[in-house]
């Protein structure tokens, strides 16, 4: 006979694909109900900045499953279908139709929105965000030979998009209002690397600035034009990309009486604050056993692994979501990994194996004598070391550290 029960998971992101794909390997029958706002099936997030945005990958690549393996998994994927409220009491999910369903387990894998800029003139048509399939197809068709782009935000999603879009031919204006890109993840010595390699691909990367208004185009009043900065300079713009970061999709859990704070709280198993809900991927703030903290990280590779946690715990299995935060970029002829977690105060000392000025290095942010982080560029096959250097809590030699004539595996102390 087939298990009774309905898990629901609110979201067909990635994190909410891999969480039904968890539960089929865990050889659960019961029924399996996928909510997704979108009209697309689940898709990754990564390829959206990256080879997708710059045409060298086509769209089949960035699905999650092929189309038919929802039905052959018995997977029920409602897609176009937002849910609009949780009634706890009576265990069911509403959706915006009108609908309800029975839930005996629930999964938010509800995601993360773009932060949305809020200057005078930044609801003018033409200001985009980068998040969804729909936003990338509209860039990269955006992005031609000549074309204006000016990208507010000099995260990984304006690095990135400024990087397809000198790819596809286009002039391009970064803002930044730190001192530099990526600071605030990097500090100065590695987030230079990144600024370095903007300049060299001919961005015109401007930092300390503030962007004051945008203003509509010459000739249509609905569409913005004109970046405008605090000092007075003024960027004429085909395309406007804003990447300020994302904000937790938090008001299903909210409006529910869940615990939230900077994302939906959960234990080491993902589990909220009612034992039959779960959060997973960009919208949980996760105890993190090793860290010894909640965190909350908006990584692909935390949407891919924690949902397999969340399928276990939904299953009545013991199981804890400890893996290091982990994520990539490719920029131009750079690649790199990161490895680990820093807060900008959470470490005192950085130290470089390679040479940042050649782009093919390797950083590690270290804590009293332990690694907390290490990011390599254009170096590989490095994360396992890395990893087990990071999970041991070993204290290592940084002269070993970064002299690379030492394998990684023999810069411990002693
Ligand atoms: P992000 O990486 O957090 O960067 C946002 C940038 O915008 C930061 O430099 C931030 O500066 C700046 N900023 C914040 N508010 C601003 C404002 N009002 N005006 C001007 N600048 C402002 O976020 P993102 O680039 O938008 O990316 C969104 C999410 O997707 C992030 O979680 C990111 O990690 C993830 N993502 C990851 C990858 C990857 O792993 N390769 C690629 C793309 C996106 P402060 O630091 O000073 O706040």
């Amino acid at each position: 006979m087939s298990d009774p029960r309905t898990f629901a998971i609110v979201g067909a992101g990635l994190a909410g694909a891999k969480a039904a794909e968890a539960l089929c390997t865990e050889g659960f029958d019961g029924r399996i109900v996928l909510f997704g706002a979108e009209p697309h099936r689940p898709y990754e997030r990564p390829p959206l900045s990256k080879g997708y945005l710059q045409g060298s990958s086509d769209r089949d690549t960035v699905y999650v499953h092929p189309p038919d393996w929802y039905t052959e998994h018995q997977v029920e994927l409602r897609l176009d279908t937002p849910v609009t409220a949780i009634d706890r009491r009576a265990h069911e999910i509403v959706t915006g139709d009108g609908g309800r369903l029975h839930y005996d387990k629930l999964l938010l894998a509800t995601g993360a929105t773009p932060r949305k800029l809020t200057v005078p003139g930044s609801e003018l048509d033409g200001v985009r965000y980068l998040r969804s399939l729909d936003d990338s197809d509209h860039l990269a068709s955006a992005f031609r030979p000549g074309a204006k782009v000016v990208i507010i935000g000099g995260g990984w999603i304006g690095l990135e998009t400024a990087a397809a879009a000198r790819g596809a031919g286009a002039e391009v204006t970064v803002l930044e209002r730190a001192e530099l890109p990526l600071l605030r993840v990097l500090g100065p010595r590695v987030a230079k690397v990144f600024a370095d390699l903007h300049r060299d691909h001919d961005v015109d990367l401007r930092c300390r600035v503030t962007v004051k208004a945008i203003r509509p185009a010459a000739g249509d009043p609905s569409s913005a034009g004109t970046v405008l900065l605090t000092g007075g300079t003024e960027l004429e713009a085909d395309v406007i990309v804003v990447g300020i970061g994302v904000v937790p999709n938090v008001e299903l859990a909210r409006s529910c009486g869940l615990n939230v704070d900077n994302g939906v709280l959960v234990d080491r198993h993902l589990v909220t604050s009612d034992r039959d809900i779960l959060a997973a991927g960009d919208v949980a703030n996760a105890y993190h056993p090793l860290l010894h903290r909640q965190l909350r990280v908006e990584h692909w590779a935390n949407a891919l692994h924690q949902p397999v946690i969340a399928g276990q715990t939904m299953l009545g299995r013991a199981a804890s979501y400890d893996r290091l935060p982990y994520f990539f970029t490719d920029q131009y002829d750079l690649g790199m990994e990161y490895t680990g977690y820093t807060d900008p105060d959470g470490h005192d000392d950085v130290v470089i194996r390679g040479d940042t000025a050649t782009r093919e290095f390797i950083a590690f942010w270290l804590n009293n004598g332990r690694l907390t982080a290490a990011m390599n560029v254009n170096v590989w096959e490095v994360t396992e070391p890395i990893r087990e250097l990071i999970r041991s809590g070993t204290q290592v030699d940084a002269n070993r550290l970064t002299d690379l004539d030492v394998p990684l595996t023999h810069a411990t102390v002693g």
